[in-house]
């Protein structure tokens, strides 16, 4: 049994980026940038006005005497006004200062009097101005290589022009449940027995929140000469087929041997971790399978653990974003791992206060379906209630 550290290497290992592909901004969302992209186009592009109001010299607004409403400019093309002395240009939010003009006054504190306003308030100069490139200047960066697109980043790109961008294709996968137990759910009543296919689903979901919105979905009893064709047929056409259940040593466990047909070597099977000992890592032919173990925590956990970076760093994502975000927390109980193998606890995370929830084992959806945190007990470790610890945030 080798350690999660050293599975995640070898995983992380044998997988390397996808090719970049040019491609327009809102299908990019999600994805990881192939390339740096610096500003061509500051932000503001020039001197705007953040308020509606009129453009003034701004010493002339502490004096009562009105001030002569001399043009008018909107968001838009530049008119190329001129402010003179003793005037005022009415001016809306976004549009750009005319020449002379030093602050913008809101309309609220002014008194119109009919082709003149008088100041109520006063300004000072470079009042309620946006100058241009103080937000982003010429040069800088506005995404670096690795990065995801998110929203608020698309927004930045379009604000250079940009109506495309070089992302990292996503991995074709496969989603390859297996058991002669389970029935897809909408298909009618359970007999004695079988159960309901729940981890295609979620693994399915967990695709989905990587940005992997497009994934195939298969199931095969448990028999070899099935589980044998159906994995030949997925490898073939996808970059990963996830495996779940039948990794394990049981006599109806086909998916070693099913490799083993195809002439695939597990290039690693048992981690020291739990749940999800059983899980399983082989390569072929730049296809890769991940064998997932059937109990729906394991499942969950190993593809966070394993598959989830592997699936980033094929993606493109930057080394750091490989793991789920971790941050400090305390334990709201005692908690203490006596087995040998680092045990990831399902829990509620509440004002930085870690809470274990339901049952801690590893077919047990309700707790699973709650939780917002793991919790990474070392094996061995006792915590007391108020000790520090590290939680994984789920999202
Ligand atoms: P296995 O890894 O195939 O030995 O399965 C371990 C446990 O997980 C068994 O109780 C299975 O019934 C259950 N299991 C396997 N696959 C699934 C699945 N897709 N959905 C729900 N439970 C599963
Ligand atoms: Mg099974």
């Amino acid at each position: 049994m080798i350690s999660e550290s050293e599975a995640l290497a070898r995983v992380l290992a044998a997988v390397t980026p996808l090719p970049a592909e040019t491609t327009p901004l809102l299908d990019a969302l999600d994805r990881y940038a192939a390339q740096d992209a610096t500003a061509t186009v500051p932000i503001p592009a020039f001197d705007q006005s953040a308020m509606d109001g009129y453009a003034i010299v701004a010493a002339e607004s502490s004096t009562s005497a009105p001030l002569r409403v001399a043009g008018e400019q909107a968001a838009g093309l530049d008119g190329g006004l001129h402010l003179q002395s003793g005037c005022a240009i009415r001016i809306f939010t976004g549009a750009p200062v005319p020449a002379g003009a030093d602050a913008v006054i809101m309309q609220e504190d002014v008194r119109r009097e009919g082709d003149s306003i008088v100041c109520t308030d006063a300004v000072i100069a470079g009042e309620n101005i946006r100058r241009a490139g103080e937000d982003l200047c010429q040069g800088q960066f506005v995404l670096r290589k690795g990065e995801q697109i998110t929203p608020g980043r698309m927004a930045l790109l379009a604000s250079q022009g940009l109506a495309q961008i070089s992302v990292h294709a996503p991995p074709r996968v496969a989603v390859l449940s297996t058991g002669d137990e389970l029935v897809p759910p909408g298909a009618g009543p359970l007999q004695a027995g079988q159960i309901y296919n729940t981890n295609a689903l979620m693994l399915r979901g967990m695709l989905a929140q990587l940005g992997i919105r497009t994934s195939t979905q298969a199931h095969c009893r448990d028999d070899l000469p099935s589980t044998t064709e159906t994995l030949r047929d997925l490898l073939q056409s996808h970059d990963v087929v996830l495996i779940s259940g039948g990794v394990s040593v049981g006599d109806h466990d086909q998916i070693k041997p099913a490799l083993k047909e195809l002439g695939i070597e597990p290039g690693l099977w048992r981690v020291k971790v739990k749940p999800g000992k059983p899980f399983l890592f082989a390569q072929s032919a730049g296809s890769h399978v991940f064998g997932l173990p059937g109990n729906p925590v394991s499942s969950f956990v190993t593809f966070l653990l394993f598959v989830r970076p592997a699936l980033l760093k094929m993606m493109g994502a930057s080394e750091a974003l490989l793991t789920p975000r971790r941050i400090p927390a305390t334990t709201g109980t005692a908690l203490s791992n006596p087995g040998d193998r680092p045990h990831y606890l399902r829990g509620v995370l509440t004002n930085g206060q870690f809470m274990p929830f339901g049952l801690q084992q590893s077919h047990a959806l309700l707790s699973l379906s709650r939780a917002d945190a793991l919790l990474r007990l070392e094996a061995g470790k006792n915590l007391k209630a108020g000790d520090p610890a590290e939680v994984w945030l789920l999202d």
